[in-house]
């Protein structure tokens, strides 16, 4: 590569974008502009990271660290300067092609009664909560057709996991639900429930939504998101499973706040050993956590299918034990 073209690719590339894009939190703004949070580079326990998006730079006080976005890239994934290039490049690249993908798909839910009517199965439907999660749905035909339109060669699709070998979506019969640098699928017909594309979920749904709130509830699912989200609980987050990711578990503890934690009420006590071990975690690092009661065999989202309701979530809400 050329010095024009890394030049280029350091102008496209926001650092504080392409750092909060991986879990890098600004915990406060300084002087000049710039952005001081904990040091993603090493072991921070005092905010030494500084951000300084007008030169597009960054510089640690803490490991003496610093430079463009390049540099960021290969001490954040320990990689050498070319592999960061190519990196950086696919981060460009995926990017856009999500939002394109999610566009789509969102176009297509109102088209298939069949997605439609699995949302108000799950207890779904007011458009509000529809378009707050961006919520989709892929139709499982015509999503390589209309991304070659856009210029996305087959291979390109293939490689970022939309597309298997044969150019058939990956997401085929599925709700789709954008995360960060993500996507999640919900099958609606036989196959696996759950699909992702390659590369981690990410850290927890919506949080800078919720960060600043005193009280968060914690759910498992974006189903249990869903319900709770409609139903005027907007301080609601989801781990997308049962077990935080280090990602996640940091965030749950960068600030002052009670966690309410309302996983399924398996009857082979699955969930409630998952939340007394993400209580556990919680409480380790100093954060209150508490478990809420749910009536057994339901989740937060079968709780408000069954006819529950805002009232009676707050109840158990009260009725939560640390
Ligand atoms: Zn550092």
């Amino acid at each position: 590569m050329n010095r024009n073209a890394i030049d280029e690719l350091k102008q496209r590339i926001p650092l504080l974008e392409y750092a909060q894009a991986h879990g890098w939190k600004a915990t406060r703004s300084v002087r000049g502009g710039r952005f001081l949070g904990l040091c993603p580079l090493h072991d921070d326990h005092n905010p030494s990271f500084l951000v300084h998006p007008c030169r597009n730079l960054f510089y640690c006080y803490g490991c003496a660290c610093g430079g463009d976005v390049i540099r960021f890239a290969e001490l954040y994934h320990k990689v050498k300067f070319p592999q960061a290039v190519v990196l950086l490049h696919q981060w460009c690249g995926a990017m856009p092609l999500l939002e394109q993908v999610t566009n789509f798909y969102r176009m297509q839910l109102t088209r298939h009664r069949e997605a439609v009517s699995y949302l108000q199965q799950r207890g779904l439907h007011t458009s509000e909560v529809i378009d707050h999660m961006r919520i989709g749905y892929a139709p499982g035909r015509c999503l390589r057709a209309w991304l070659g339109q856009l210029g996305y060669a087959p291979p390109a699709l293939h490689q970022a996991g939309l597309v298997n070998a044969s150019g058939y979506d990956t997401y085929a019969h599925r709700i789709v639900f954008p995360l960060e640098g993500n996507l999640y699928g919900r099958s609606i017909g036989d196959a696996a429930p759950h699909r992702f594309l390659p590369g981690g979920k990410g850290g927890l749904y919506a949080w800078e939504q919720v960060r600043q709130c005193q009280e968060i509830i914690l759910v498992e699912g974006l189903f249990d998101y869903a319900v709770l989200w409609q139903a005027g609980f907007h301080n609601v987050t989801c781990l997308l499973g049962n077990h935080p990711n280090a990602t996640q578990l940091q965030q749950l503890c960068d600030g002052p706040r009670n966690v309410y934690i309302a996983f399924d009420s398996d009857a082979n006590q699955s969930g409630q050993r998952a939340a007394q071990c993400v209580a556990r975690s919680l409480r380790a690092q100093g954060v209150p956590a508490f478990q809420v009661p749910l009536p057994d065999g339901h989740d937060p989202n079968s709780f408000f299918v069954q006819g529950g309701n805002a009232q009676q979530f707050q109840l158990l809400l009260e009725g939560a034990r640390p």
